[in-house]
């Protein structure tokens, strides 16, 4: 009995393994890495991303340099190349009736063009939107593709997909759109569609979802949809698949 107890003591005496020198030294630098605004603002783009966030108007202040940091670094690209690379082997896999009747929808801004290089310029989306400089950085033209976003464009008409465009942009950006995007090097679309009169004030969710019912009831599958906004994907008249691409700089309704 004295010999079990003296074992025991022996054994607390030495103290448990997760109180080594090694783990402890361990310590200071794991809340480094996590104390920073850096936690935070992952955090935030994750419920950006998930739709968690609702309709949040702009970037949180503390979150513009991550913000910038993400938009212009490789975590972006490698994530929409993530998703594209998925959209790529779904579109694969499905068999084409060949009647042209097969069909993608994509949203344009963030999904097929950049405006990355605007929000560089306006605050990396720590700003609440503004229409009349958005629309002069439109009328430019000079928006530059979102690379994974044209692969996946010209492998889906090399497949034999019928290409639709449905963008929140007004009718008249139709010019300044088409020379943007053949800028860019996108060409053959079946139809761009885009806000017409009677659609102003609709939300882009509902306006989005009606233009993909005209498409559906014309007799088209829409196998797919690319967006960068939940509101290019959801509604009714869905696609069978949708993509959701990363934006953590603005939000859509
Ligand atoms: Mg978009």
């Amino acid at each position: 009995m004295a010999l079990i107890l003296i074992t025991v003591m022996v054994i607390l005496a030495a103290g448990p393994t997760w109180s080594s020198p090694s783990i402890i030294q361990m310590r200071p630098e794991k809340k480094t890495l996590l104390a920073a605004d850096d936690l935070y603002c992952s955090s935030w783009r994750f419920t950006v991303e998930t739709n968690d966030a609702g309709a949040w108007t702009r970037v949180p202040v503390r979150c513009v340099d991550f913000v910038k940091e993400y938009i212009t670094g490789d975590l972006y690209a490698s994530e929409l190349e993530a998703v594209t690379t998925n959209a790529a082997e779904y579109a694969r896999a499905i068999r084409i009736s060949g009647d042209g009747r097969d069909a993608w929808v994509f949203d344009i801004d963030e999904t097929l063009l950049s405006n990355v290089p605007y929000y560089a310029v306006n605050g990396f989306g720590s700003k609440i939107f503004d229409e009349p400089s958005f629309n002069e950085w439109v009328e430019l033209a000079e928006a530059p593709a979102i690379a994974p976003g044209l692969r996946l464009y010209n492998e889906l008409q090399e497949l034999g997909f019928t290409i639709f465009l449905l963008t929140g942009r007004g009718e008249y950006q139709r010019h300044a759109t088409e020379r943007n995007l053949m800028y860019a090097g996108f060409s053959n679309w079946g139809k761009l569609i885009l806000r017409g009169k009677s659609d102003e004030g609709t939300l882009a969710s509902v306006f989005k979802s009606e233009k993909r019912k005209e498409i559906e009831d014309a007799g088209y599958i829409i196998h797919g949809s690319s967006g960068d906004q939940w509101s290019d994907l959801m509604g009714f008249a869905v696609a069978r698949r949708s993509y959701k691409l990363p934006n953590p700089l603005y939000y859509i309704a």
